[in-house]
């Protein structure tokens, strides 16, 4: 168990906080603020305590000088102040006697942003390769440290695994819900356990199934790496999306946890720019399956419907091209349904499910791509493996 905010007394501490505020932008504007309004609990605990808090993240990736301009954290820092109600002083440097200064004159309740870790970068890659002088000097200037920023945490940064290593140290609220929803679930999960893989392709998640694929009582797949699946079934497939290598992986699972892994029964296809729904088996040399068709949903629906516990990564189809987004958006209704804690990880699942506008209808959707998919496969994260133990 890790420690959290909770076990420091936090008044009139400098309380350094590394949150993800890695938030998509266009033209110099924020175009979804979630990763923001997603740190806000935890920002706001730590004010309420009489905290100073310095807020660290990064924002994109910054190779060139010309990639700070569009990267920095200025932007980021007004939208906090409207949304927190509070003026939020940015500071527009990631070291040096205005950080330094800015930090001496925080009151308790104060609040203040530094500038984009990343910058750190055009200095010999010293944020992303965790630099220790680095680390040290961001370190001495706080108390406390608390990482809140899971979409990073499967990375050893100065700004995670660096500070941390310096300073007492806890996890945020939103490290804590992501332990509890994917790390404990997988652990402890109420039964049936029903696990639902899409997505691209096999070879992706190959950890996620090895981990996985033990614990849970039946396993889903759809998306393109289903194909994969049936090919190694021996059904021909046409021209979906095959991954070769990954062959002979599909055939040990479906004979190691034969009778567990469900594969669809039809497909969407794709010949030319029209769709076509046939059985698996009917699928032509042509053809390109892109999605699951109704009578998969209707199979998949049968383990859902009285599970108590459903994972699910990788979309079901091409969602991103109509009419293919069908055999995801149909599955988010039947999940919407039933009586399960339903955890969702994965970037393009999550952002899939929200557009669709299920932002709200799980117990869960991971706010880290990258760093859900880890968890999934059962890894420690580097980020919070750095934080203090109870
Ligand atoms: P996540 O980011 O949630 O882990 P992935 O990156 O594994 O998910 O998969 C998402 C991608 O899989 C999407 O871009 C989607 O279009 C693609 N995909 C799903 N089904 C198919 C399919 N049948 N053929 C080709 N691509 C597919
Ligand atoms: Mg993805």
């Amino acid at each position: 168990m890790k420690k959290t905010m909770r076990e420091y007394d936090l008044k009139g501490k400098k309380v350094l906080i590394r949150v993800d505020f890695n938030v998509p932008m266009q033209d110099g504007q924020i175009t979804d603020d979630n990763r923001i309004r997603e740190s806000l609990p935890t920002i706001e605990y730590a004010l309420e305590k009489g905290a100073k808090v310095i807020l660290f993240s990064h924002l994109g990736r910054i190779k060139t000088e010309e990639d700070k301009d569009k990267n920095s954290l200025r932007k980021v820092g007004e939208r906090l102040s409207t949304l927190l109600s509070k003026k939020v002083l940015f500071i527009p440097d990631t070291r040096g006697e205005a950080l330094e200064k800015g930090i001496e004159e925080m009151k308790e309740g104060d609040i203040l942003l530094v500038e984009n870790t990343r910058f750190e970068d055009l200095n010999g890659k010293k944020e992303s390769t965790n630099d220790p002088e680095l680390g040290t000097y961001w370190a001495s200037l706080g108390d406390i440290y608390i990482n809140d920023a899971f979409g990073t945490s499967h990375r050893s940064h100065a700004s995670n695994v660096g500070i941390a290593s310096h300073l007492p140290s806890g996890i945020g609220f939103l490290i804590e819900k992501e332990i509890q929803n994917i790390e404990e679930v997988i652990q402890n999960p109420e039964r049936p356990f029903i696990v639902i893989l899409g997505g691209s392709k096999v070879s992706d998640k190959i950890g996620v199934i090895e981990n996985i694929a033990p614990k849970a009582d039946a396993i889903l797949i759809g998306g393109g790496m289903a194909y994969t699946f049936l090919k190694a079934e021996g059904i021909e497939v046409g021209r979906s999306l095959v991954d070769e290598e990954s062959i002979p992986f599909c055939k040990e699972m479906m004979q190691k946890y034969c009778g567990k892994i469900i594969l669809p029964i039809d497909t969407v296809n794709a010949i030319e720019e029209t769709p076509r729904t046939c059985f698996v088996s009917d699928t032509k040399e042509t053809e390109m399956g892109l999605d699951i068709g109704p009578a998969t949903i209707k199979l998949f629906s049968h383990y859902l419907e009285d599970s108590k516990t459903v994972i699910w990564n990788g979309p079901m189809g091409l969602f991103e091209k109509h009419p293919y987004e069908e055999g995801t958006k149909t599955l988010c209704e039947v999940l919407n349904k039933i009586d399960a804690k339903v955890i969702i990880g994965g970037g393009d699942t999550a952002s899939a499910i929200i557009d669709m506008g299920y932002k709200n209808s799980f117990t869960h959707i991971s706010t880290g791509g990258g760093a859900s998919l880890e968890l999934l496969e059962g890894k420690k994260l580097p980020g919070i493996e750095a934080i203090e133990d109870i």
